[in-house]
């Protein structure tokens, strides 16, 4: 027997709808690439957003047409976001991080029919234009007098132009919840980058389980800023998530420094930030250096890669700010775990509450993972042993776009996610590495995460990575490559005692290499592949 309920359909353009009845007022204050703040309300952003969606019809895009952005995170993005899913095309957000090679690639295989682009992302346009064929014109995402007066694109229009002479008069469309509604691609660290393909189910109901209590908990007293950008994984789903609860918004633009996220912060009065660990030490060196405060932030929410536990006691114990940490990726909408502790962690001493927090956390409700060991087979939920992690739920990738390299679940199901985790008795889920990071000693594995966490304790450590570094004997051994912080000094014996007595001797490091800075992708993330090539040849004492 059937249920005997309405079948409305999960639809993203029911996320801003909801937004202008109900808290048309709100603000979303950007910092504008053409320099200055830019302020305006839910109202106008719908408005807008209709607008948009006219002049994209009358441009010829079709539902299920691509249409591409390089932009940061402003208003005329978020615009984007809503018009282009709205209407029933794709929208699909570059990261204009990845090398030119990659642009090109991943804007021909989505076939993107327009990209929009930010001031700032000119130049590279140029660069990408005469690889991309599909493409029938750039639309420039400023108004007439910022336009640039020369540039080699040949197809160029101006985003204010277009929209300034549309109605604001649009009904989106009922389109069916399985609709494809935006486009990301992975940002490929092997082999080409895959596209995953969200559904407007998959974004409503990421957005409804993100705003949860022991989530984002996000609601319309809060003012919230996604410092990660709207290229990378919908901005965690912010731009969705913000909306549906009436949050006041407040988008960084193109200044992601410490100085000037805070500014922001603070004139805003923030209560709910989101970036990567990078992000955050830049913002958290700056208000060091400063002396500075957060008087309205209350959280934040920390992932993308491991958060050094030192980060989470330094935000919560210097500034009270608490540290929500959380797992996700591309194939996952992102979230997958978010680390909250429970009732009965409440009167734990400060260093077992750390413990639990510097954890990946448990799964988000609507997620079921479990860990498996080589044969597939499901490993204990003890805290100990290790394995890969494989997720399932309604917002997981299925299969990539254009169904690229078969279909990636196990068992017809579960989705790999190509990290090694743990599962404690609680439920809480902690990386141990990436797989292909994971470092192979005598038929055993070691947690680079775990050594590298140990070396960021240490006072005189800016930023550090642990690599495997092949080995005579043991096949590989760990070294560490760390960056020292400005006018300290700590020798390599020094760093490799700080390891004593904080894990099993056999893990200790054989050695460490100090050097000026570490390589990062396009989102941060330590670049360990470059660093394995670095140290390539390396010689370990011991070998
Ligand atoms: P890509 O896969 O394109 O590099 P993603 O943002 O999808 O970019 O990256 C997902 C990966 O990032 C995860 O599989 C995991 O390895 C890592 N990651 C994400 N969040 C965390 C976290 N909190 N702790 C450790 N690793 C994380």
């Amino acid at each position: 027997m059937l249920g005997q309920m309405m079948g409305t359909q999960l639809l993203v353009s029911s996320i801003i709808r909801h937004a202008d009845r109900y808290h048309g007022d709100v603000e979303i204050v950007s910092r504008a690439v053409e320099g200055g703040i830019h302020r305006y309300t839910y109202c106008d952003a719908h408005r807008r957003a209709k607008q948009l969606a006219n002049a994209l019809t009358k441009l010829g895009v079709k539902p299920s047409d691509r249409v591409g952005t390089m932009a940061w995170n402003g208003y005329r993005h978020l615009e984007i976001y809503y018009a282009v899913s709205g209407m029933g095309a794709i929208c699909h957000t570059i990261n204009p991080r990845l090398f030119p090679e990659q642009l090109s690639y991943i804007i021909n295989h989505a076939e993107d029919s327009y990209v929009m682009i930010d001031l700032t992302f000119v130049p590279l346009a140029e660069q990408l234009a005469p690889h991309c064929k599909s493409v029938k014109a750039w639309i420039i995402m400023t108004d007439r007098a910022h336009m640039p007066v020369a540039t080699t694109l040949d197809h160029v229009l101006c985003y204010e132009d277009l929209i300034g002479r549309e109605s604001d008069i649009y009904y989106w469309p009922q389109l069916d919840e399985n609709t494809a509604s935006s486009l990301c691609y992975t940002s490929g660290t092997t082999g080409n980058p895959k596209g995953v393909l969200y559904s407007h189910r998959s974004t409503v109901l990421h957005s409804y389980a993100s705003v949860m209590p022991d989530c984002f908990a996000l609601s319309a007293q809060d003012v919230v800023m996604p410092v990660v950008p709207m290229f990378h994984v919908n901005a965690w789903g912010i731009p969705y998530s913000a909306l549906a609860v009436g949050a006041k918004l407040v988008l960084p633009g193109g200044g992601m420094d410490g100085a000037s996220l805070h500014e922001l912060m603070e004139s805003e009065g923030v209560t709910f930030a989101a970036g990567v660990p990078t992000i955050w030490l830049g913002l958290l060196n700056h208000v060091k250096e400063t002396g500075a405060k957060f008087n309205t932030l209350r959280r934040t929410i920390v992932g993308g890669s491991t958060c050094p536990p030192t980060m989470i006691r330094t935000f919560m114990e210097d500034y009270k700010v608490s540290v929500i940490h959380a797992w996700g990726m591309t194939e996952t909408s992102p979230l997958g775990t978010v680390c909250t502790l429970k009732a009965k962690h409440k009167n734990l001493p400060i260093e077992e509450k750390l413990k639990i927090l510097s954890k990946q956390g448990f799964a988000v409700n609507g997620i079921t993972m479990k860990i498996v060991d080589k044969n597939g087979k499901e490993l204990p939920r003890d805290g100990k042993a290790f394995g890969d992690l494989m997720v399932m739920g309604p917002w997981v990738v299925n299969s990539y776009y254009k169904g690229e390299g078969g279909s990636p679940l196990r068992e017809g199901r579960w989705f790999p996610t190509g990290d090694v985790a743990t599962i404690d008795a609680d439920g809480y889920m902690q990386i141990t590495d990436r797989s292909k990071d994971v470092i192979k000693s005598g038929g055993e594995w070691i947690s680079s995460i775990e050594l590298e966490n140990i070396a960021m304790a240490h006072p005189a450590i800016a930023e550090a990575a642990v690599i495997g570094v092949a080995h005579p004997k043991w096949d590989e051994r760990p070294l560490v490559v760390a960056v020292k912080k400005p006018g300290l000094k700590v020798s390599r014996e020094e760093l490799l005692g700080f390891y004593e007595g904080k894990i099993a001797r056999w893990w200790t490091p054989d050695d460490v290499a100090f050097v000026e800075s570490l390589p990062h992708t396009g989102t941060g993330k330590l670049l360990k592949m470059k660093l394995r090539e670095d140290f390539a040849d390396y010689k370990l004492p011991t070998a």
